[in-house]
């Protein structure tokens, strides 16, 4: 073995345990490192000191308030999923069908509710305001629930349900009509053996910008698509920042939070994972509190008895 060999497994070791220490104790803390810690009283202390806070959420907190997301086992829409009909070929070769699918999805979302999840964070984000303290939320869901819970800094890497982009003009307009369009009305049913609604380009959402009238798209991105480099750029500043970072309902090995927390994580940030389960990258993190976030976070993000609020 090269003495780069012996060095570089030394650094890697250090590294890994935190610390130079006797063989014992080493043993011992390395242990404790390689598993996250779920006590919650020690998230409190960093939680009452941090900052700037950078939340990153994912399909689990929608899941909690029963919104579907066509994907996995059961999630069909009709006999598609979503990667089916969310791609720009699926738009550009049926465009009424790929609306159908989405004027369901923003219906179905009238009867959904902000779950304890989107609320802690919004109140959380409200309280630390007031002692100059940030929080902001990026988050991959297109459903808005973290708006109507009240989350005023919100980056949304997926686009939204309820944002519509002309494919002509390029116009980005935010859009919460029911129905979209009169031609959409009462269309979208999801049982598989629903006709087609076959609605005419010109009948489907156009753009109201002066003499436009381009077939409006969801402001969605798409599979096969890039996302927004602006609210990327965002979220790469936030996460530059942040002294604390949470991970919800979204587990480190799966994107979003596969591309982001790890950077975080590197620079020494202590990162908590809340999800229903530990994935292998759990053990790269200060903590994870598992369960559904509902229950988890509340308490986490409730008032610290150090807060002081004028
Ligand atoms: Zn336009």
């Amino acid at each position: 073995m090269s003495l780069f060999q012996l060095t570089a497994r030394r650094l890697v070791s250090q590294a890994y345990c935190g610390l130079k220490a006797a063989a014992s104790k080493k043993q011992k803390v390395c242990s404790e490192m390689a598993r996250p810690s779920s006590n919650m009283a020690d998230f409190r202390e960093v939680f009452a000191k941090a900052k700037h806070i950078a939340i990153i959420t994912g399909a689990g907190v929608s899941a909690e308030s029963g919104v579907p997301t066509f994907r996995g086992a059961g999630g069909f829409w009709r006999k598609w999923q979503a990667q089916e009909l969310a791609t720009p070929e699926a738009f550009a070769r049926n465009p009424s069908r790929v609306w159908e699918f989405y004027h369901y999805r923003r219906e179905v979302m009238l009867s959904k509710h902000p779950n304890p999840a989107h609320i802690a964070i919004a109140e959380c984000e409200r309280r630390l305001s007031k002692q100059g303290r940030s929080v902001v939320v990026i988050t991959q869901n297109i459903d808005e629930l973290h708006r109507k819970a009240g989350t005023k800094h919100l980056l949304e890497i997926h686009g939204s349900l309820f944002k519509t982009r002309c494919t002509n003009c390029g116009n980005v307009a935010a859009n919460y009509k029911s129905p979209i369009c009169p031609a959409l009305a009462g269309k979208g049913a999801p049982d598989p053996e629903t006709e087609e609604a076959v609605i005419p380009v010109e009948d489907l959402p156009q753009c109201e910008e002066d003499g436009c009238n381009g077939l409006l798209r969801p402001h969605v991105v798409w599979f096969g698509e890039t996302l927004d480099p602006d609210v990327l750029t965002e979220v790469e500043k936030e996460l530059d920042i942040c002294d604390l970072c949470l991970v919800v309902g979204t587990s480190s090995v799966v994107y979003p939070a596969a591309m982001f927390a790890p950077q975080v994580s590197a620079r020494g940030v202590p990162v908590a994972e809340f999800n229903m389960e530990a994935t292998p990258a759990t053990n790269r993190f200060r903590f994870h509190f598992p369960g559904p976030c509902g229950t988890t976070l509340p308490p986490a993000l409730a008032r610290h008895q150090t807060e002081i609020i004028s």
